[in-house]
């Protein structure tokens, strides 16, 4: 362990008042974590609130302290601000500004695009930002109870796509080991993320297959997700979530793309394999993420956001038959 964990301890030991900032359209990774280390602090006495712009998916309501989390920022300023998992602080939507007016600036994240800014950034390769968390707490010697080893494996379970994904290691196994030991239970977080979903989510991902495009001799694949295809389905736009994963599962794909048209812009998911690199596209359209799982939100009309993301994700696999970079999680 660095020594990050403790110097981020021992200023949160000390502050009477924290403001813990998920990304906006949070996930379990992000919100796990930010409720741990909620907990975490409870426990020692230390006043802490959780902000998340997007609010909390139905799949994580059932977290401890999810109730509380807050969707607004708060009028006072915090003395102490921890950004989890946020790239650039404007990753925080409506709180970024409560997260620069803070005295004290934590950025804790294990995103390749981190911009470092902050007074302590805590950067590592975990799978899981819970996995640094975790790492947190124990330097602020709180013991893992039940509800703080839920919030984590939460996180654990959810960024390693229930220890599937490429980025699993011993330490995420041997954390996750520890945190069933301390009564989370991965079926449970499972069966609530990945085997629950809606008549219309579940109508939303037939639709969106359905309608799946191959290009580049069958290495790139792509559908798109307008909102009428979310009325017609009767589905939430958080539904979307995990399309574009199931897309990268056809034999020879490389770079998965699935574009959502929402009233912010076009959101673009992108996951990847083999040595294409999903955060070089979205870096080249300002948004960030992992080697095989990134995003980016771009604005203009969707046929030019599709021709242009084809064209970036043709130039990485040119790029990934030339080289073959190790894996990074
Ligand atoms: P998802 O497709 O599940 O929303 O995101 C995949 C990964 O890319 C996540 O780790 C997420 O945090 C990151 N990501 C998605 N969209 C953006 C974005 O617009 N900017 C940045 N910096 N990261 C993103
Ligand atoms: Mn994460």
């Amino acid at each position: 362990m660095t020594d990050l964990p403790y110097q981020i301890a021992a200023v949160l030991r000390k502050s009477r008042n924290v403001l813990i900032a998920c990304h906006v359209a949070p996930d379990g990774d992000c919100l796990g974590s930010a409720l741990g280390l909620r907990l975490a602090l409870a426990r020692i006495g230390v006043d802490a609130q959780v902000g998340s712009a997007d609010g909390v998916p139905d799949a994580f309501l059932r977290l401890p302290g999810a109730a509380d989390v807050m969707s607004a920022p708060p009028a006072t300023r915090a003395e102490v601000a921890v950004a989890v998992e946020c790239s650039m602080p404007d990753r925080a939507g409506s709180f970024a500004q409560a997260l620069a007016d803070a005295k004290t600036l934590i950025n804790i994240d294990h995103h390749l695009s981190n911009a470092g800014y902050g007074h302590l950034v805590y950067w590592d390769t975990a799978a899981a930002t819970g996995e640094q968390m975790a790492d947190v707490i124990a330097a602020l010697r709180v013991p893992i109870d039940r509800e703080i080893a839920e919030c984590l494996l939460t996180a654990v379970v959810t960024d390693t796509g229930s220890f599937r994904h490429r980025n699993t290691t011993a330490r995420s196994l041997r954390l996750a080991a520890d945190l069933v030991d301390a009564g989370a239970s991965v079926h449970a977080i499972v069966e609530r993320v990945y085997e629950t979903r809606s008549a219309g989510g579940l109508r939303l991902l037939g639709m969106a297959l359905a309608s799946l495009t191959l290009g580049a001799d069958g290495r790139i694949v792509w559908t798109t997700v307008p909102p009428e295809m979310l009325i017609s389905a009767g589905a939430q736009p958080e539904e979307v979530t995990g399309i574009v994963g199931m897309l990268r599962q056809i034999r020879g794909v490389q770079v998965a793309l699935l574009f959502e048209v929402t009233p912010q812009g076009v959101r673009v998911g992108i996951r990847s394999r083999d040595g294409a690199r999903s955060h070089v596209i979205a870096e080249a359209f300002g948004g960030g993420g992992h080697q095989e799982a990134a995003g980016f939100t771009a604005t203009g009309p969707l046929d030019k956001v599709i021709a242009a993301t084809l064209a970036e994700a043709e130039k990485e696999l040119r790029q990934a038959g030339r080289t073959s970079a190790p894996f990074r999680p």
